[in-house]
């Protein structure tokens, strides 16, 4: 490791000053009101008892919502069930389900602006990556206009005569999973409604959602404008609640399938329950991703603040497919570390509604103590912490904030380098060989994504082949609407995104006739 490497950022001092601010004047100023299920066309108050969504930028209490528990889960999703089994919706025409789904497309972008500040208020993003982002109400309604587009290309296949004893002539039909339970995390509300919804329903399924109780706001504003939309009743419904509720959804009897985001925990928990009814599954979970930065990078500077800018602004490290172990190699290692802490001098807290405000709070306090035990942890196991890694005071000590952490000396084996940490926290291994990168990158129980940084392009296809991952991104990377996502490995099964999700929302039946009967 560098021992002239210049590790004298402090971006604490940047951050105590930031002025004292609340989140309830835009809760007041949207209108926002205590959540209700929406069940069979209507908003109800049905359901066992209500709890309070809290804003991880300041603990205030912002509103309440509705634990739909087994009853709430039991009205969903026998509505869903109702509409499936002898509703217009599956066999609707292909231009009458894309007359529907249209006019959604429309009305999502209307309310970009108002869904933007919703997700704000839910998980704390920063207003300019809610509003610009690849997470924006403007993704959902890309992904709403590409499943729209698919309804009347989800086809089957003929097939030639296989022997001559027989004249069978024989082709497949696509047809919908029927009810679909989708389960979202916190951390992508917007987008992860879309990326399962959209899909579902263009496939002709019908849907029970449920959000994060963490993050609630900005998908009660979708489920109403697809509330006011031309859907059916009971095509599509929402539940709100914690484990609780998602689980009575996802071991109900009367689903189909499920279509899970969330932590590996939690999906192990439902790929053991879902073999009772053969459940359909689609999991899209964690990650512990490594970028392999190679000496012919186009620019170190560029390679160094884009890794430890994705660690420390927009959600501070807690995206899923975030590469927190940047795999240095050993020649341009001091230059790395010296351009990623200078990198996070421009991490601004503060109010997430104040367009200068780059991160993101944890969270919760719960998963703020679990980064900081992580961050003692790399320091007990002898990884050089060159910043951050505490938390600010002043006013921001109300809220969840962690100040950014670089740990430098990285021994692949320390549990900062194998365990989802899901925070501001990069791990910065060195390697000699490209052999040796991947190998280090490949010793992981997960697989989502991986990074190279190179301007060979030999090397970085022949490193994107060898990486056992979902996603490579080769000098940058980015979740789109027609690309598949998902996991190998611990980080999950299935993929969405595309016609992989098309697949994934169908079932495939063959029919056979005999041409000589
Ligand atoms: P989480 O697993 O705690 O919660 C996800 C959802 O599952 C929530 O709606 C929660 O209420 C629900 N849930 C909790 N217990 C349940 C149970 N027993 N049965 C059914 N549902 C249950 O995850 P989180 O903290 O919201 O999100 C962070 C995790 O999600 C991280 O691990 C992250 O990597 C992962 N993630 C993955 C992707 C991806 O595309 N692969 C995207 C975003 C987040």
């Amino acid at each position: 490791m560098s021992e002239t490497a210049d590790v004298s950022a402090t971006p604490q001092s940047s951050l105590e000053g930031a002025a004292h601010f609340s989140v309830l004047p835009v809760r007041d100023s949207l209108g926002v009101q205590p959540g209700k299920l929406f069940i069979d066309g209507q908003w109800v108050e049905a359901g066992e008892g209500r709890y309070d969504q809290v804003h991880p930028a300041t603990n205030e209490t912002v509103s309440t919502f509705i634990e739909a528990g087994k009853s709430g889960v039991d009205l969903a999703v026998m509505a869903a069930r109702r509409a499936f089994d002898s509703g217009p919706w599956p066999n609707m025409s292909a231009r009458e389900r894309k007359r529907i789904l249209q006019p959604i497309v429309e009305a999502i972008y209307a309310a970009e602006d108002e869904i933007a500040q919703l997700q704000t208020l839910d998980n704390g993003m920063p207003i300019t990556f809610s509003k610009g982002g690849r997470v924006s109400g403007r993704v959902a309604a890309d992904m709403f206009d590409h499943y729209a587009g698919w309804i009347d290309k989800i086809t089957g296949e003929t097939f030639p005569r296989y022997t001559d004893t027989t004249n069978l002539h024989y082709m497949t039909y696509r047809e919908p999973v029927g009810v679909v339970a989708a389960i979202t995390p916190w951390n992508g509300p917007v987008m992860t409604f879309a990326m399962k919804v959209a899909p579902a329903l263009a496939c002709g399924n019908t849907v029970v959602l449920k959000p994060s109780e963490l993050a609630g706001f900005a998908i009660t504003k979708l489920a109403d404008i697809l509330a006011k939309s031309d859907l059916p009743p009971g095509v599509f419904n929402l539940v709100t609640g914690g484990p609780v509720t998602g689980e009575a959804l996802s071991t109900h009897p009367g689903v189909d399938k499920v279509s899970f985001t969330g932590s590996p925990v939690v999906g192990e928990k439902i790929m053991s329950t879902a073999g009772h009814n053969m459940k359909r599954l689609t999991l899209e979970l964690g990650g512990k991703s490594a970028a392999l930065v190679f000496p012919d990078t186009r620019d170190v500077r560029t390679a160094a603040r884009n890794l430890m800018g994705l660690c420390s602004t927009f959600l501070s490290g807690q995206v899923c497919s975030t590469p927190t172990r940047a795999l240095v190699h050993r020649s341009i290692l001091d230059e790395f570390i010296h351009h990623a802490a200078e990198q996070v001098r421009d991490v601004r807290f503060g109010d997430p509604f104040d367009p200068a405000t780059t991160s993101a709070p944890i969270i919760s306090r719960r998963q703020m103590d679990r980064v900081l035990s992580y961050v003692e942890s790399g320091v007990q196991e002898g990884a050089r912490l060159v910043c951050g890694g505490d938390r600010p005071g002043g006013s921001l000590a109300s809220g969840n904030w962690v100040n950014p952490a670089l740990f430098v000396d990285v021994d692949n084996s320390m549990r900062i380098a194998r365990e989802e940490i899901f925070g501001p926290v990069l791990c910065v291994i060195p390697f000699e060989e490209e052999a040796d990168a991947v190998a280090i990158a490949n010793d992981s129980e997960y697989g989502l994504s991986g990074g190279i940084y190179s301007t060979d392009i030999t090397r970085a296809l022949r490193v994107a082949k060898a990486m056992r991952t979902g996603s490579v991104g080769i000098n940058g990377y980015s979740v789109m609407p027609n690309s598949p996502a998902g996991g190998v490995k611990r980080s999950g099964i299935g993929r969405e995104g595309g016609w992989s999700t098309i697949e994934g929302f169908t079932e495939l039946k063959t029919v056979m006739i005999n041409l000589d009967a």
